[in-house]
């Protein structure tokens, strides 16, 4: 036990000194499913925590070949050349069926891996996409204790994942190609209303011409939607990853709206919100767990469901009778 915690103490330290290997070691116990490492786990959280919440957190989302890699590459030297240290994360939950992940993925963004000041981790593993969230957002707490000052935690355009990137992160970046039909059909309102800012991408070359007419029709679109509880009127900007163009400009904009919106309260109030949802949302997965685990109420629920079957009680009633037997087994230990 004596040796545990030194051994957290010094992982700690080395994490906290901005030491590379410890923060892929530390992260590498978050992935861990044995109970006895989710306790260092725990602790390193806890230590870390005094030392995190310094950075700018940016989601960052769009189809697979929009130019996710790709900007991330040209936007993260631009941060390097200015003294930043940047920390990329990934959350892909398709990856832990597919067992190969799109995302994060160290072959994606060789220039950027060999950076000193970058660290670049593929997604977490998780059977759930609530596990690799929760995960992740563990992830970004050591990154910060480590002395990244961005994190980017990226994500594909698929199923739930961009709410739940949405919920770890202060700014949202959405990745759009032009000239793929109607600009606003086929994506989700959900990911607009999201966005800080769309980015049309590889608007460079002949593309140049349809990425600045998809500028408009997204700037449009925008103006139909109400305004932001940050206050922030989201934006459009036309880039080229390839070509590094239009990136500086970016980071400007992510700048401006990190003052205006420290500047008027949401963004630690957003944090706050943020902590709470996380907080709620992992209560509400223990509290299920705890239920459906317990073997007494396993075959309870069994019988229920036979008698539900024969039509011999109402699903609601069976419910009501449940959570009543749940809460006697409770009150009885
Ligand atoms: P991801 O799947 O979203 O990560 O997309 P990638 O970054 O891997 O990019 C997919 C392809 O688009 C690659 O061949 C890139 O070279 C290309 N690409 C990315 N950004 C640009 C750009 O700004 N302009 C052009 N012309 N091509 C780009």
């Amino acid at each position: 036990q004596k040796r545990k915690s030194l051994s957290t103490k010094n992982l700690l330290q080395r994490l906290i000194n901005g030491d590379k290997v410890a923060l892929s070691q530390s992260i590498t116990l978050i992935e861990s499913e044995q109970k006895k490492h989710q306790k260092l786990v725990d602790k390193l959280i806890t230590s870390s925590l005094p030392h995190s919440g310094q950075s700018i957190r940016i989601g960052i989302t769009g189809v697979p070949g929009v130019g996710k890699s790709t900007f991330i590459e040209a936007f993260g030297k631009m941060l390097i050349r200015k003294g930043k240290r940047i920390a990329v994360l990934a959350v892909d939950p398709t990856s832990s069926v597919s067992k190969g992940s799109i995302l994060g993925d160290k072959t994606r963004m060789q220039s950027l891996v060999n950076e000193k000041n970058a660290f670049i981790r593929p997604t977490a593993s998780g059977s759930s996409l609530g596990g690799v969230a929760r995960k992740t957002r563990e992830n970004i707490i050591l990154c910060e204790a480590a002395g990244y000052d961005v994190i980017l935690v990226e994500t594909v355009g698929v199923g739930q994942s961009e709410t739940a990137v949405h919920s770890m992160t202060d700014f949202f970046l959405l990745l759009k190609l032009a000239g793929a039909g109607d600009e606003l059909q086929g994506i989700k309102r959900g990911i607009i209303e999201m966005a800080d800012v769309i980015l049309i991408n590889k608007a460079d070359g002949e593309n140049q011409k349809a990425a600045k007419q998809a500028q408009m029709e997204f700037k449009r679109a925008l103006h139909l939607y109400p305004e932001k509880q940050s206050k922030w009127a989201p934006k459009v900007k036309c880039v080229s990853s390839l070509n590094n163009d239009g990136i500086g400009k970016v980071w400007d904009m992510i700048e401006s709206y990190k003052n205006k919106t420290i500047e008027n309260g949401f963004f630690h109030q957003n944090r706050f919100e943020q902590q709470k949802f996380w907080l709620y949302d992992s209560l509400n997965q223990k509290l299920k767990q705890n239920f459906y685990d317990n073997p007494k109420l396993k075959s309870k629920l069994k019988t229920y469901l036979t008698q539900i079957e024969k039509q011999e009680i109402s699903s609601f009633k069976a419910a009501d009778e449940l959570y009543k037997y749940y809460l006697d087994l409770l009150n009885a230990k």
